[in-house]
C-alpha cells in the first residue's frame, strides 16, 4: 500500500511516516521544508520536495505513483499566529488544503485523513467535549480547520472522497528512545518551551512567559488536554485502516479526557527535569480558550484507539529526553 504523508518532515508527519513504515506500508512524503526538517524524513521513505501551493508539482506527483491514501500534516499551528496573520493561515491551511484534494480527486485517490484540532470548538459550552459540541472557533487557526472539514463532508458528498477528521488536542512528546522529537524554528507550543527555558539560551530557551493567570481555572491558568504524539500516530494508522476497510467518512476527537493547566505543566517538567522554570507571568494570549479537554470515547470505541502514554510525565519525559540530547533540534 502506497501512502502520501503531506508535511512528513514536520513534527506529528515524521511520527506517523515512521509508524507506517514499521506497519509495512511504503510512505511517500511531499514537504517543502519551509517548518519541517530533511533529517527527521526516515531513509526508507520516497521524499519529495515541493509545495501545496504549486499545483503542477502536485499533479506531477499524483501522476508519478498510484496512491492509496492521503495523510495531511502540511499546517501552520499557531493559534496566537493566526490571530496576527490570518491571511497566511486561511492561505496555507485551507486554500493549499483545496489544491490537495483537487489534486486527489483528479488522481482518483479517494481516501484522505486529515489533522483537524480541537480549536475548532472554540469556548466550549460543556466539558469533556464530545464530537458534536458544536463548532464555534475563536481564532483564525480553528476557523481554518472547521472550513476544511465543511469542505470534506461537501467533497465526500460529491465525488465520494472518503476521510477521517481527527481533532487533536495538546499533541506533545518525543520517541522514548530521544531520537526524534519536535523541532519547531519559532517554537510557540508550551511543553517545548517550558523544557528549553530550563535548558537555557543554548536550547534557543528563554525566560517562560505564563500566559494569563487569571482565567475561571482553579490556579487561573488555562487548560488543556495533552496527548503523546506516538498516541496521535496509532490513531492515523487505525483511521487509515478503517478507510482502507471501505468505512465511511468520520470524525473523532482526540486527547487523554484529562485536563492540566499551565501551572501545572510547568511543575511537571520541573519533576522530570529536576530544576525550576524560569517563568514569568504575562498577559492572556489572543485567542486563546480558558480549557479544551476531549471526550475520546468514540475513536476509542470505534477504532479501538488505546492511548500507551495517557499520563502527563511520561510525555513529558519523552520530550525531556529529546530536547535534553538535542538542544538544537534535529541541526547538527
Ligand atoms: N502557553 C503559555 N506560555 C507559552 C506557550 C503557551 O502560557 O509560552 C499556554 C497557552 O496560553 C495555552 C497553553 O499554554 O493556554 C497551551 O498552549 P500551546 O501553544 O502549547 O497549545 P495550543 O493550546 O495553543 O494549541
Amino acid at each position: 500500500m502506497n501512502i502520501l504523508v503531506v508535511g512528513g518532515a514536520g513534527y506529528i508527519g515524521s511520527f506517523i511516516s515512521r509508524e507506517l513504515i514499521e506497519k509495512g506500508y511504503h510512505v511517500t512524503v511531499f514537504d517543502n521544508l519551509s517548518l519541517g526538517h530533511r533529517a527527521a524524513v526516515g531513509r526508507d521513505i520516497s521524499f519529495v520536495e515541493g509545495d501545496l501551493a504549486d499545483r503542477s508539482a502536485l499533479d506531477a506527483l499524483f501522476r508519478s505513483r498510484d496512491f492509496d491514501g492521503v495523510m495531511h500534516f502540511a499546517a501552520f499551528s499557531a493559534v496566537g499566529e493566526s490571530m496576527v496573520d490570518p491571511l497566511a493561515y486561511y492561505g496555507n491551511n485551507v486554500a493549499n488544503t483545496i489544491n490537495l484534494l483537487r489534486a486527489m480527486k483528479e488522481g482518483r485517490v479517494n481516501r484522505f485523513i486529515f489533522s483537524s484540532s480541537a480549536a475548532v470548538f472554540g469556548n466550549p459550552r460543556e466539558v469533556p467535549i464530545t464530537e458534536d459540541h458544536p463548532r464555534d472557533p475563536i481564532n483564525p487557526y480553528g476557523e481554518g480547520k472547521s472550513i476544511v472539514e465543511r469542505v470534506m463532508r461537501d467533497a465526500d458528498m460529491a465525488y465520494n472522497l472518503r476521510y477521517v477528521s481527527l481533532r487533536y488536542f495538546n499533541a506533545a512528546g518525543a520517541s522514548p528512545e530521544g531520537d526524534m522529537g519536535e523541532d519547531h524554528r519559532n517554537e510557540t507550543h508550551l511543553i517545548p518551551l517550558a523544557l528549553k527555558a530550563i535548558l537555557g539560551e543554548d536550547a534557543g530557551g528563554g525566560t517562560l512567559r505564563i500566559f494569563g493567570d487569571d482565567y475561571d481555572t482553579p490556579d487561573g491558568t488555562c487548560i488543556r488536554d495533552y496527548i503523546h504524539v506516538l498516541d496521535l500516530a496509532d490513531a492515523h494508522v487505525l483511521a487509515l485502516e478503517h478507510l482502507l476497510k471501505g468505512g465511511d467518512s468520520d470524525i473523532f476527537n482526540l486527547g487523554n479526557g484529562k485536563g492540566f493547566s499551565v501551572a501545572e505543566v510547568v511543575k511537571t517538567a520541573e519533576k522530570v527535569a529536576g530544576k525550576p522554570v524560569p517563568a514569568i507571568k504575562a498577559d492572556r494570549r489572543a485567542g486563546d480558550p480558558p480549557i479544551l479537554v476531549a471526550g475520546s470515547d468514540k475513536i476509542m470505541e470505534k477504532l479501538g484507539w488505546n492511548p500507551v502514554f495517557p499520563q502527563l510525565e511520561a510525555i513529558v519525559e519523552t520530550a525531556w529526553k529529546w530536547h535534553a540530547s538535542h538542544p538544537k533540534g534535529y541541526a547538527p
